[in-house]
């Protein structure tokens, strides 16, 4: 093989490997909870008792005091770490809240509502099912939105998003790159 040619491959691969290394990044930048919440073929019929209490909080615009839902903090050596908040789907990690219990959490905590990715439906799904259910939209306040979403988990990922700069589940003008504590990644959750 001529050197011109070994370049060739060596620059090819090089751009290759590099753009792997970057979708890595990329992927651990993004909060666990951020997937759990975000992705899974859940269904309707997946609806859990857990996922009724979201359905409650949105019905009430309350959330469950912490005593009620047995929150505790976690030793980061505990055996029990696999089930803490950040892998939480109700979980969010950026302002420290829970879709579920109020007052600030910690991604080391945990409560009796733990749902880990695969358990029940997507919270995104349950708001889309309690506005057919209940007519109402979320106000503004009561989505979480945040004016930057993680790469991939953007506005303009979701499948509530409605062109041009409209959602389903949220009343608001929202940009393509802004993101919210329900997204559903398009192709994900139940059918709309
Ligand atoms: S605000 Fe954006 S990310 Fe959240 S549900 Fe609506 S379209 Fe999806």
């Amino acid at each position: 093989m001529c050197s011109k040619t070994l370049l060739h491959l060596f620059d090819k691969y090089n751009v290759a490997i590099l753009a792997l290394g970057e979708l890595c990044i990329n992927i651990n930048e993004v909060e666990e909870s951020a997937i759990a919440k975000s992705t899974g073929k859940q269904d309707e019929k997946d609806m859990a008792t857990k996922d009724s209490v979201l359905f409650g909080v949105l019905s009430s615009k309350r959330k469950v005091s912490k005593s009620e839902a047995s929150y505790r903090e976690q030793e980061s050596s505990s055996p029990e770490t696999d089930c803490k908040c950040a892998e939480c789907k109700f979980n969010l990690g950026d302002e420290k809240k829970c879709q579920i219990v109020e007052g600030e959490i910690t991604n080391n905590g945990i409560s009796k509502f733990f749902s880990p990715k695969g358990d029940g439906m997507l919270p995104g799904d349950i708001v889309w099912d309690f506005i057919k259910k209940t007519g109402r939209k979320l106000d503004y306040e009561e989505g979480y939105v945040i004016n930057k979403g993680a790469e991939g988990f953007q506005c303009k990922d979701c499948k509530y998003y409605m062109n041009p700069e409209n959602c389903l589940l949220i009343k608001g003008i929202f940009g393509p790159e802004m993101s919210c504590g329900f997204i559903v990644k398009i192709g994900n959750g139940t059918e709309i």
